[in-house]
């Protein structure tokens, strides 16, 4: 433990101050918050930033051909701290984008082409979830048997689902995707 924290002191002591750039000031700050536009495309907006490497993992991202920029922890005034993915070369479908929904219920799914947004999509939290979520409970017979899950949305935020074979309810801290 005490080597630990004396090396985390030295690693400290290293940083340089950050040089002054004279321009900073006159930047709009705006533009900090910008990432690497894409041509063709997704931008899934607006994401609570605990929730966005699980969209890329609902979009399975980490096998994707084309450019993906994933920001997290960007400051947002409708939803506080928020995460932006951004993939090119993809568009989504309705499935992908139900499962975006589960985790993340106030996102927008921005279509691009051409470099300027086509089309904006409000994601919505569908009634009933099928075959996304894992139920929790390892005696539900989905568990058991080659059964697909299906879930009733009960509230929509914070998420509670209740599955549809054992009854049992499920919060966001329980939802693991198929
Ligand atoms: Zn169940």
């Amino acid at each position: 433990m005490a080597r630990r924290k004396a090396k985390r002191k030295n690693k400290q002591e290293k940083i340089r101050p950050k040089r002054i750039d004279a321009n900073a000031a006159r930047q709009d700050p705006k533009k900090e918050l910008k990432i690497s536009a894409i041509g063709e495309g997704t931008v899934i907006d607006h994401i609570p930033t605990d929730a966005t490497f699980k969209v890329a993992e609902i979009l399975g991202l980490e096998s994707h051909n084309g450019v993906v920029s994933i920001a997290t922890s960007l400051q947002s005034k409708s939803i506080g701290k928020k995460g932006i993915v951004k993939v090119a070369g993809k568009s989504l479908t309705q499935e992908e984008v139900n499962k975006i929904s589960i985790v993340a219920p106030n996102a927008t799914v921005n279509i691009i082409k051409n470099y300027a947004v086509r089309e904006k999509i409000k994601v919505k939290s569908p009634e009933v979830i099928d075959n996304v979520v894992k139920c929790s409970n390892p005696v539900c017979i989905t568990n058991n048997e080659k059964i697909p899950t299906k879930f009733f949305v009960v509230r929509k935020d914070p998420l509670k689902i209740k599955c549809h074979y054992c009854e049992r309810s499920m919060g966001k801290e329980d939802i693991e995707i198929i």
